[in-house]
């Protein structure tokens, strides 16, 4: 037998349970391995993840990944894929915009692809239980952009819609089939849909599953599947109820956690300005020509958001580097070791990128677009605040982003301090090219106290901190 491949080694240390945590990376040959510094080693490992290809994805897989953009696993993928295209059953321990859908999805249906039998009329191969219907759409869009290049069939049930049109996709059987409780156990009783087949079985959300109410039709259906399966549980946080429906679902389970470090949420001060989308650049150039807002990362919802606020830095003599998904490793690695030695001043990222960056010392966070998750704000402001330091996160809430703003404070507890900003008249183009502009007055040195905004939004402002 030839030395174990990456993706064995990943697996044999995964399946060692003390060498849970341990990061991948510590499996690298000794002459790839960083300096061990952990700031270093931590930033070493985001660009060293193995690819998907070493994870052992096939090829029809990847091509979809690419067509995609998707350059490196994420690390629940890193750490997931493996050991589940080797058949093991899983409890993974992460939220939504960690990149899970793809970590249970690529391996599912590279299994499905590999054995390709029949489900029958009525059956299903795959079974993927998710709480919302939204969730449930938007895991078998997942399913389809993966598997484009493979013959799958798949389906969908969940509730609000009539059960004649998904009784209909289901009589010839499918693939892979995404529902939502308590439909499917409504196709169960009315003998559309049989489980007999199914050979992968994934509960996501579980948490958010038996908040709903779900927890005894979670049971039914799965007392409906056979026992020789391969069972997958999501969850993003891991109450009792929870950890007794896993620990009675499957069978040695490993166990991947990618929760981002506790967030003390509490050691950041946190702003927001109301502001209109297209006042944004004048406000962090503004903000930026503020010296204390030393160490920045500033935050895009996309990657031409990124490019666009990176060429106005540029424009405003603010030495900045951006990464996002379109850029290489190379680039990004040079991009982040730009960031760390203090090259550049401002790093402006998207979430998925910037996930794992782990520098210290930035002072100030800034939300340009706020994330449509709020899970991914608090990612976002975990980054400053690190080793006991007070951390600034400052947010940019356009109108169309209240929304957003109110999903963040529902999670957070914690409604963000209003901060005001009066727009100049224009913005005066920058005299000095190549150096920092003059400071400028604004409301919002972090020292200083809070403006609470007048009007609508005065009762988001906190008082008496
Ligand atoms: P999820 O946590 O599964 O909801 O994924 C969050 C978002 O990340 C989705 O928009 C995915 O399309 C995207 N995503 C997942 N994996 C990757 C990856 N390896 N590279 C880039 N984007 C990804």
């Amino acid at each position: 037998m030839g030395a174990p491949s990456y993706a064995e080694k990943i697996l044999l240390n995964r399946s060692d349970p003390t060498a849970r945590g341990k990061d991948y990376a510590l499996e690298l040959p000794a002459a790839h391995r960083g300096p061990r510094s952990p700031a270093r080693f931590k930033e070493y490992s985001l660009v060293t993840s193995p690819t998907f290809a070493e994870l052992g994805v096939a090829e029809p897989l990847l091509r979809a990944l690419v067509a995609e953009n998707y350059l490196n696993p994420t690390p629940i993928q890193s750490q997931a894929i493996a050991p589940l295209l080797a058949g093991r059953d899983l409890l993974g321990i992460a939220q939504t915009g960690t990149g899970k859908t793809a970590a249970f999805a690529l391996p599912i249906l590279q299994h499905l692809a590999a054995k390709p039998e029949q489900p029958g009329p009525r059956g299903v191969r795959a079974l993927i239980l998710a709480p919302t219907r939204e969730l449930a759409i938007q895991i078998s869009q997942s399913f389809r952009t993966y598997g484009r290049h493979l013959h799958i069939r798949g389906a969908v049930v969940i509730g609000g819609l009539g059960m004649h049109g998904q009784s209909q996709a289901l009589s010839r059987g499918v693939d892979v089939l995404v529902a939502t409780p308590g439909r499917l156990l409504d196709h169960l009783k009315s003998g559309n849909v049989r489980l007999d087949k199914v050979k992968h079985l994934v509960l996501d959300e579980a948490d958010r599953m038996l908040d709903m109410g779900f927890i005894r039709d979670v049971r039914k259906i799965v007392a409906a599947v056979p026992r020789e399966r391969q069972t997958l549980l999501f969850s993003a946080t891991m109450p009792t109820d929870v950890a007794r429906l896993a620990a009675d679902i499957m069978r040695d389970p490993l166990r991947v956690e990618v929760t981002p470090k506790v967030v003390t949420v509490e050691a950041v001060d946190q702003r927001v300005f109301f502001v209109e989308a297209k006042q944004k650049p004048a406000l962090l150039a503004r903000l930026l020509g503020d010296q204390r807002l030393g160490r920045v990362i500033v935050f895009t919802r996309t990657k031409h958001g990124a490019n666009r606020v990176a060429e106005r830095l540029a424009r405003d003599g603010v030495s900045s580097e951006a990464i996002h998904g379109n850029k290489s490793q190379g680039a990004r690695q040079r991009a982040l070791e730009a960031f760390r030695t203090g090259r550049a001043r401002v790093l402006v990222a998207t979430d998925i990128a910037a996930r794992g960056i782990d520098v210290d010392g930035v002072t100030h966070v800034i939300n340009f677009e706020l994330p449509n998750e709020p899970e991914s704000y608090v990612h976002r402001i975990g980054r400053t605040a690190r080793a006991g330091a007070k951390g600034i996160a400052l947010a940019f809430c356009a109108p169309d982003e209240r929304a957003y703003l109110r999903d963040i404070e529902k999670l957070t507890r914690r409604p963000l301090l209003v901060e005001s900003y009066e727009p100049l008249p224009a913005q005066p183009a920058p005299e000095q090219r190549g150096g920092q502009r003059p400071a400028q007055h604004t409301h919002m040195a972090p020292h200083r106290p809070a403006q609470p905004r007048q009007g609508r939004n005065r009762s988001r402002s906190r008082r008496g901190r």
